[in-house]
Parts: C-alpha cells; structure tokens; sequence
C-alpha cells in the first residue's frame, strides 16, 4: 500500500480586498453547515438526503459545502468505525476551519513577479483577495505546483491560528508515492537537539545503528547573530534588523537542508525504514526556559528540520510517524525508570539501575521504541547497544573528500558530561 506524496502549505494572508472579518464570519457559516449535518445525522437521515439538504440551505458556494460536509461525515465514520472517539458533537469554536476546492471556493494565481495571490470566496458573492505569505521553501514549493504539470493544487481551509487567518493548502505529486508505515521494518528515531540531532535504527529483533550529527555552527551563528542585532538595538540601528535577521534565517535554513540531507541519506542504509518524530505540539513546554536569551536559543527551528528531513524522506519514499514526547529525555530504556534527575547534559544515568548512555542517542532510542509500539510492533530489549558515532556537520560543503569528520564515543561512558567529544 503506498500513499500519494502530498504536502501541507502554511501561508500568511496579505489583504488588499476584502477583511479578516469576512473570513470569520465564512467560518462560522462552516461551523453552522458542520453543526447541522450532526443534528439531521442525529435525527436519522441518511447521508446522501443531508448534503442536498444542507446545501440548499447553506451560504457557502456549493463545492465549499460539499467539501464541509464530506468533513463532517468523515468525523461521523471514524466515530462508527471505531470506539475510542466520541460522539461528533456540535462544535461552538468561532474560527471553524473553512475548506475549499481549488478553482471553486478560493483559486491562486502566478504574478510575474513570482507572488502568489489568493481569491477566496468566504460566503457567495463575498470576495477575499491579496497576496500569499510563506517561507522561501513553501514559497518555490507553491510556485512549482502551480506551473508544474506533475503536481496538482488541491483542498485548502482557512484555519485561525495565533491570532490571525492562515490558509493551509495540500498539494499533491500525481505519480511519486510513500511507502506504507505498514510495511517498514526499520525505525529510525530521530532527537532534536539545538546543537545536534540523534539518530537511532531499530527494528523488532534489536538496535542496529546510531549516530549523532552535530552543528553546533548553528548555535553558535545564531548566538553572535543575536549579540549584534542587540547592540545595533542599543544604538538605535535598527534599520539593519531585517537585513540581519535575514542573514541569519538564510544561514540556519542552509546549515538545515544539508543536516536533513544527511540524515535521510544514513536511514536509507537500512531496510525498509520509517521516521519517527517527537509531535512537537506538546515540545515547547517541556524545554525549560530561562532567561530571554535562553528563549532565543533554543527557538531552533526544530519545526522545520522535521519538515525537511520528512519532505526528502517522502521524496525516497520513506514514510514518518509521530509520538508522544512526554519522558523521551527523562525515561530509562532498560528499567524504565523516568526521572529528571537521570539525565546531566548530554549524559544520561539512570538513578535506578545505573544504565549510561549518551543522552541524545539514548533518547533516539527511545523515540525509534515508541516508533515500533505506535504501529504495534514488539519492542526489543534495548541494553544492548551499538557505539554511539558523532559526526560533525562542518560547515557544510567544505569537507574534504576522504575525510568524514566521524568520531566515535563510547555507549556506556562511565565518566564526563558530555558524550559528543571527539578529537
Ligand atoms: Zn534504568
């Protein structure tokens, strides 16, 4: 079974015609037809009666409101096919996302200057239009989909998120397809780190590899971006700001790309593999923050090198999962003991059964673990583990051949605190 290789694009809206508030009030009709095709569900129509019903009714154009209804009975099959999700019920959130087809309910265009404008029709004959704002890569991403015959543009809603209206678009490649989750053999955890992303590969019979890819260039460049934009703060040059604050969004995004590179050329060794994420929903609360400074630099884009290595790792038709976060720096993968105090920086100890190890590749372990247990796979014994290999991403290009900046440490270090060190 393989899965078409679909991409979601989060854009800003720049408004020239038209307002925010035709956009709420769009989906609050959204919320409305949603609503009402729950109570006639509820009152025993069939399916098929509802949609003619609630489009007659509704005020969105009438691909719009197949495509909500479509929504809501995807809700209602997922409630009969299985027990674990409650009753759909009427939905009271004001900012109900409005989804729309392309061409119909809201349709892009390609400026010559490469922007792409939106049309959306929040309600009939109601007419939101103006720019698209997104990153450089979903950006080229949207502009390959909209002049390339390999892609095609479909759904889009309109979603309010921190305070403002995003339109979240899905585009589709028509032949290059993902591998099932189901049929991957390999796990390969993946820990984000501000400083460096650990890699662990596993499967049902044991750990097969590890390693630990450093940039700590990264943490490094953007600390001295953040000094200098300070003191040019400090004396009122904040006409720089941008510029800098460009410089280094342009340097982190290259020093990215090169990372997510690597990491999907070493899980493509191994058989079958599938990606398994921390869901960074639940991450920012469980990195403790400190001072302002501190806020600053752990605002590492872990966001986007998940999204970098999952979009090449789509493109060899790798497959990605998501788990839980909750424990994955703190618990022990031998005993299971999850406390605070078992890790110390990059060292890991257990309190309880005295297991060592480098505390990322510990953690991509038990990221790879949880991996195997989402898709109900055994989980092997995991004391046994490989040497964790460093190696250092250093400054990208500029390696020479024949020299692959790889160390190796130690698994079960008994001394020192951190487990990166190499020559
Ligand atoms: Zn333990």
């Amino acid at each position: 079974m393989q899965k078409s290789l679909t991409r979601t694009i989060v854009c800003q809206l720049d408004i020239d015609e038209g307002s925010p508030r035709l956009l709420t009030q769009g989906q609050r009709e959204a919320r409305r037809v949603v609503n009402e095709v729950f109570r006639l569900n509820r009152e025993g129509y069939d399916w098929d009666h509802i949609e003619d019903l609630v489009t007659d009714r509704s005020s969105h154009v009438k691909n719009t409101t197949q495509r909500l209804v479509e929504k809501a009975i995807d809700a209602l099959e997922r409630y009969y096919d299985e027990d674990d999700y409650g009753h759909p019920r009427q939905n009271h959130e004001n900012e109900f996302p409005l989804r729309m087809n392309h061409g119909e309910g809201y349709a892009l265009t390609l400026s010559d200057s490469g922007a792409v404008n939106f049309r959306i029709t929040a309600q009939k004959r109601t007419f939101v239009r103006g720019t698209l704002q997104a990153s450089r890569d979903q950006t080229e991403l949207l502009q390959t989909a909209l002049t390339d015959d390999e892609w095609r543009v479909g759904t889009a809603e309109v979603v309010w998120r921190n305070g403002r209206h995003e339109l979240h678009i899905n585009i589709t490649h028509k032949t290059a397809t993902v591998r099932s989750q189901d049929t991957s053999t390999t796990f390969i955890g993946v820990d984000v780190n501000e400083d460096n992303v650990a890699l662990a590969a596993i499967t049902e019979v044991g750990v097969q590899d590890s390693i630990v890819i450093e940039y700590s260039e990264i943490k490094q460049e953007r600390h001295e971006f953040f000094t200098i934009r300070k003191r040019m703060q400090s004396v009122g040059q904040t006409a720089f700001e941008n510029t800098m604050q460009d410089r280094e969004k342009r340097f982190v995004h290259d020093r990215l790309h090169q990372v997510s590179r690597r990491v999907v050329e070493w899980a493509d060794q191994f058989e079958d593999p599938v990606f398994v994420f921390e869901d960074l929903k639940d991450m920012r609360d469980s990195i403790d923050y400190g001072t302002r400074m501190n806020r600053r630099l752990h605002s590492l884009p872990f966001a986007q090198l998940q999204d970098f290595v999952t979009y090449k790792a789509a493109w060899n038709s790798i497959p990605s999962v998501k788990i839980n976060p909750e424990y994955t720096s703190q618990e022990c993968i031998v005993c299971g003991h999850t406390d605070r105090s078992n890790r110390k920086r990059k060292r890991f100890k257990c309190v309880s059964c005295g297991f060592q190890d480098h505390a990322d590749r510990k953690a991509a372990v038990l990221i790879s673990a949880k991996g195997l247990q989402e898709l109900d796979r055994n989980v092997p014994a995991l004391n046994n583990l490989p040497v964790v290999r460093v190696r250092r991403q250093c400054n990208g290009a500029s390696e020479p051949p024949g020299h692959d900046p790889v160390s190796t440490v130690r698994g079960h270090q008994t001394d020192g605190d951190s487990g990166s060190v190499s020559s």
